[in-house]
């Protein structure tokens, strides 16, 4: 890690965020010998150092934790020459080149920009569900429902991705229950037959989860439910907490300076990661609503750093 003080003001790349999709631009932007320097932000290593085990990133037959996953990706894009600093990016200036980037009270100029700050899972904001998150509570089914076999789950939230996820935790669980706190889901119609037609799931309605029992020891048991309406606590036992209630795209240094849709994902030109600024890029969560997997991320963390790499040389820099 760097100290910010001690950079240069102009700089080839400057990447933002550090989960899979900024250290992958760093790394095939290093291995060019652009020197990227990456702004790690406020959860450095991003969503994947709130997981323990991951099991779909490939080359780790045995699984990898999450932080040590992002670790090594860090390490590997510092090898080559990219630079990292702990700071926050706080402004953006993207409507002349070079770009100003300021973070503290350092402003830089950068040539290129890649955008890989994600995109946080809404949290139910309660002690006990940050405290056993990565130990029985997950933002993500398709990272960790495979860990729940024949294990009684609750998925809370009433839109596409809960249910979704609720359906295809039913692969392993024994029991979806899912918790939504009004009488009818905001899903799609076609999503709530499925899910009403299956055996496995339950509904909890007018319901929202109070409390997550549980220990890092043991992981989750159960959760204390509170009805709505008429204010009723009870317990119900559950090994998994599954919080499955939207996602808030990173993106609000770059309201008016940047298309995006109307959630705030950054919108990037299909089978590219061009934004509508020449010179800016975007990869990862912050442009993907669909997706959202490590290795997606990288994808497109690739695919910024190339795009970059040949703008630059377009523009003889
Ligand atoms: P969403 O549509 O915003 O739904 C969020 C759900 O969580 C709502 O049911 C909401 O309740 C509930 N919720 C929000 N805050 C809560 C809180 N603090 N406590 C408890 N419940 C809370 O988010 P999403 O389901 O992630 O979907 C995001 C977008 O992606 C949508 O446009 C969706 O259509 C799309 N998507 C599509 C698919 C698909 O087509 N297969 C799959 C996934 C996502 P209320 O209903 O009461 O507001």
């Amino acid at each position: 890690m760097t100290d910010i003080s001690k950079l240069k003001t102009r700089h080839k790349v400057i990447i933002m965020g550090s989960g899979p999709a900024g250290l992958t631009a760093a790394l095939y932007t290093a291995r060019a010998n652009l020197e990227p320097i990456i702004f790690e932000g406020l959860e450095a290593g991003g969503q994947l150092t709130l997981t323990t085990d991951v099991e779909n990133y490939p080359g780790f037959p045995d699984g990898v934790m999450g932080p040590d996953l992002m670790n090594a990706m860090r390490a590997q894009a510092v090898k080559f020459g990219a630079v990292s600093i702990m700071e926050e990016i706080t402004s953006v200036d993207l409507t002349v080149r070079p770009f100003k980037v300021l973070a503290g009270d350092k402003e830089l100029e950068a040539d290129t920009f890649i955008i890989a700050s994600g995109a946080s899972a809404k949290m139910l904001g309660i002690d006990s569900e940050k405290e056993l998150l990565g130990y029985g509570v997950s933002t993500c089914a398709t990272c960790d429902g495979f860990f729940f076999k024949d294990k009684e789950l609750i998925v809370v939230g009433g839109g596409d991705s809960a249910v979704e996820e609720g359906i295809f935790l039913t692969k392993f669980a024994s029991k979806v229950n899912l918790v939504h706190r009004r009488d009818e889901l905001r899903a799609s119609k076609i999503l709530q037959d499925r899910a009403f037609a299956n055996e496995k799931m339950n509904f909890i309605w007018d319901s929202a989860v109070d409390e997550v029992l549980g220990d890092k020891e043991g992981g989750v048991s159960g959760v204390k439910l509170k009805n709505l309406k008429t204010g009723e606590i009870t317990e119900k036992e559950a090994q998994g907490v599954f919080v499955a209630i939207g996602h808030n795209p990173n993106t609000t240094l770059f309201k008016e300076q940047l298309d995006m849709d109307d959630v705030g994902y950054l919108i990037t030109k299909a089978g590219s990661t061009e934004t509508n600024v020449p010179g800016v890029f975007a990869a990862g969560d912050v442009q993907d609503n669909k997706y959202r997997q490590a290795i997606t991320a990288a994808g497109t963390g690739c695919m910024a750093a190339l795009d970059a790499e040949k703008f630059l040389e377009e523009h003889g820099e």
